[in-house]
């Protein structure tokens, strides 16, 4: 595995591999490697091809009471771990290698990207979009891999994808979650033991309106409820939104004719926890 800062290193990495008529299989991070991302990198290494992991801390999607400085940067653990899963090549650029003295241009995706998260994380989106933007210019990525756990991201990244005219294929990837369902992220570390235990609340929430679906309920406000209900029952969590959406529009869904999406954002003390699930209709 080789690793490596400066844009001219991943342009010559780059240039290798397309000597070797790979395919470049790209797995973009913020670093704090766990197994969620450990996914991403073994679906990239089994797809073939010359697989890079970015490592970047991007500072444009965070707000400014956000965590950008307390967010973890464990980077002598992600190479191990990159290495163990099989990837090629990790690249960690600075600030300034991404956004060089004096830019200005940014990538905003419109609606999709101000609803939900994007409410409560003002311009979050538009920083996600414009960092990938520029991070699938650089590595000209064939095909790009990114966690169903952040699932508006998901969509965000794909419109951007196909709006901008990128040839890059959007692979997603299924949430890796703990035995007791809590879905792993880099911020789970800032938990307490309580609140540990406090966050279990979402995955449960969000199986129950699983369960709730699959068992014949059609109305979304009666599986809205279930779902909020649960959450509502940890006194412990303080909810931002849980709702029942529309997996490609993101908008609230009414009746559960088609598969949609529950979402949830709460904050469990100081840490903000997402996740979301897929709620199928019952079989008739
Ligand atoms: P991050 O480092 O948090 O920006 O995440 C980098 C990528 O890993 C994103 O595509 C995330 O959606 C994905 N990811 C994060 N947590 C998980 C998880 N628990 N399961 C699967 N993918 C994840």
């Amino acid at each position: 595995m080789i690793s490596f800062t400066d844009l001219a290193d991943l342009r010559a990495a780059v240039r290798d591999a397309r000597a070797r008529a790979a395919s470049i299989r790209f797995v973009p991070t913020m670093g704090a490697l766990h197994d969620g991302h450990a996914a991403l990198m073994r679906a990239a290494r089994a797809d073939g091809g010359f697989v890079l992991v970015s490592i970047f801390v991007n500072p444009t999607q965070f707000g400014p009471n956000e965590d950008f400085e307390r967010y973890p940067r464990t980077p002598d653990a992600d190479a191990a771990r990159a290495e163990v899963a099989g990837v090629d090549a990790v690249w960690s650029p600075r600030a300034l290698d991404l956004y060089p003295e004096g830019e200005s241009t940014r990538v905003s995706v419109g609606a999709l990207g101000t609803c939900w998260e994007g409410k409560f994380r003002p311009g979050h989106f538009d920083g996600v979009a414009t960092v990938v933007a520029k991070l699938l210019l650089a590595t000209t990525a064939d095909v790009l891999y990114l966690g169903e756990k952040d699932f508006q991201q998901t969509l965000v990244v794909g419109r951007m994808v196909r709006d901008l005219l990128l040839d890059t294929k959007v692979v997603v990837v299924p949430t890796v979650r703990e035995p007791d369902g809590l879905a792993l992220s880099s911020r789970n570390r800032y938990l307490s033991a309580a609140e540990r235990q406090a966050a279990t609340a979402i995955p449960r929430a969000l199986r129950a309106a699983a369960e709730l679906a699959a068992r014949g309920e059609k109305d979304a406000a009666a599986i809205r409820a279930k779902l909020r209900g649960t959450l509502d029952a940890e006194p412990r969590l303080r909810v931002q939104y849980a709702e029942l959406v529309d997996p490609a529009t993101l908008a609230p869904v009414e009746a559960l004719t088609a598969p949609a999406r529950a979402i949830v954002a709460a904050f469990a003390g100081t840490t903000r926890l997402i996740d979301n699930h897929l709620i199928n209709p019952a079989r008739p």
